[in-house]
């Protein structure tokens, strides 16, 4: 038998439903906020990757699904969904429809991973991206749009952290205060942290090894290299945020694993069995449309992590409105029913109603568990004798009560009772 890739997973029965309510809240959160949806291909050119998430980023170096074509170029399944709406943005001439551009994402993105749990190597995402503002408003909006996202799930001990990386000059001092602080330690660093002590040495906040965590407690924190136009960009979304009575922390060595962040960045921690889930993050990345080929654009954006948020809410156990999969079972007995099975199914799908009926030649006993089995909430019995006396039975599927009903009043009934 052909196995399904690792890393991958397929939904299905009771996990549906789970995927259609995020997907319909999370639709629902865009619009009230008035985000459009774009919907990128999932293949793109390598090169917008690198150009984009950083060449120094363990995405690019080491997770994306590279490939060459039978043209010989470099494709790549998306790893994430910021730079194909950035690409679209652009390729498309988005900025003549006026700024900003406020849209949404949802869909599949590929990294190749360690398989672990809640981890997989085709996983999904939902985004929004703010393109054309620079003000904090939009900063702001987004981690609002972030949180009534989370409410509407019914989800309730998240934590927002937010940190703000600074301008470039910033950063370039703050990097070199990093540099001087990990060199007498460096020899005690992990082999990556090593490696992102020469590339990326921001990137050094990031590792898990709890020898570098405790050590980065004592190093310089990004908060204090602030120049005084982000300190006071800085200090202004925080006050709309507390106007906003959204509740945050400050998490100064909060600096994300990509390389385009600039400015506010932030994420949301959720607590679920014995560890602490990112379930989602982002933030502002004003260089990204100039550095793929745009004008000097700014833009401020988030994803998060569908697989996640619905393991939560299945921990929580959340409730979700499950319709069952059929209202109605027609039942019919023999051949000579058959053509009145049709009439009331035909008639009751015309109406938007679900409505299943016996395709696979079986009898009275098996029909009726498959009704139950289904979740039927009436099957309607027909056999020779309701043919010949021109009278239907309609048992409850939940009482078990059974109702004689004329044939000619059959439909009426059933309408009338769904709508009880
Ligand atoms: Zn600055
Ligand atoms: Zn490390």
């Amino acid at each position: 038998m052909i196995k399904r890739p690792k890393g991958t997973y397929d939904i299905i029965g009771e996990d549906a439903p789970f995927w259609h309510h995020f997907e319909n809240k999370a639709k629902e959160s865009a619009r009230v906020f008035g985000f459009e949806e774009i919907r990128t291909p999932i293949l793109e050119r390598t090169e917008l990757f690198k150009r984009s998430v950083g060449d120094e980023t363990d995405i690019v170096q080491k997770e994306m699904y590279t490939f060459d074509d039978k043209g010989n170029r470099s494709m790549t399944l998306r790893p994430e969904g910021t730079a194909p709406v950035v690409r679209a943005f652009l390729e498309n001439n988005l900025m003549s429809l006026g700024l900003p551009q406020k849209l949404f994402y949802m869909g599949p993105m590929f990294r190749y991973e360690k398989p672990q749990t809640g981890r997989y190597r085709q996983f999904h995402q939902f985004g929004v991206e703010i393109i054309g503002s620079s003000s904090s408003k939009a900063d702001v909006e987004i981690i609002w749009q972030a949180k009534y996202l989370i409410e509407s799930l019914h989800l309730h001990n998240y934590k927002f952290q937010v940190n703000h990386l600074g301008c470039s000059s910033d950063r370039l001092e703050y990097k070199k205060a990093l540099k001087a602080y990990y060199k007498d330690h460096y020899d005690s660093l992990c082999d990556d942290c090593k490696v992102r002590y020469e590339n990326n040495i921001l990137r050094l906040l990031d590792c898990k090894n709890p020898h570098d965590v405790a050590l980065k407690e004592k190093a310089p924190k990004l908060t204090e290299f602030l120049c005084d136009q982000c300190s006071a960009e800085y200090m202004t979304i925080k006050k709309q945020l507390g106007q906003l009575s959204i509740d945050y922390e400050e998490n100064p060595f909060l600096v994300r694993g990509l390389d385009y962040y600039t400015g506010m960045v932030f994420e949301v921690k959720y607590p679920f069995s014995d560890t602490v889930l990112d379930i989602l993050g982002g933030g502002r990345y004003d260089h990204v449309i100039s550095e793929l080929g745009g004008k000097d654009i700014p833009a401020v954006g988030y994803a998060c992590g569908i697989e996640r948020i619905l393991s939560i809410m299945k921990e929580e156990e959340v409730e979700i409105n499950i319709k069952p999969l059929s209202e109605i079972f027609v039942l019919g007995m023999g051949e000579e029913a058959e053509p009145y099975v049709i009439k009331i199914v035909r008639f009751l799908r015309r109406k938007g109603i679900s409505v299943e009926h016996d395709l696979m030649g079986r009898g009275l006993r098996t029909q009726m568990k498959y009704a139950s089995k289904i979740g039927a909430r009436f099957t309607i019995i027909i056999g020779d004798e309701e043919i010949n006396n021109g009278i239907y039975v309609v048992k409850d599927m939940e009482t078990g009560n059974q109702t004689s009903v004329e044939s000619s009043w059959i439909e009426n009934y059933i309408l009338d009772k769904l709508e009880e």
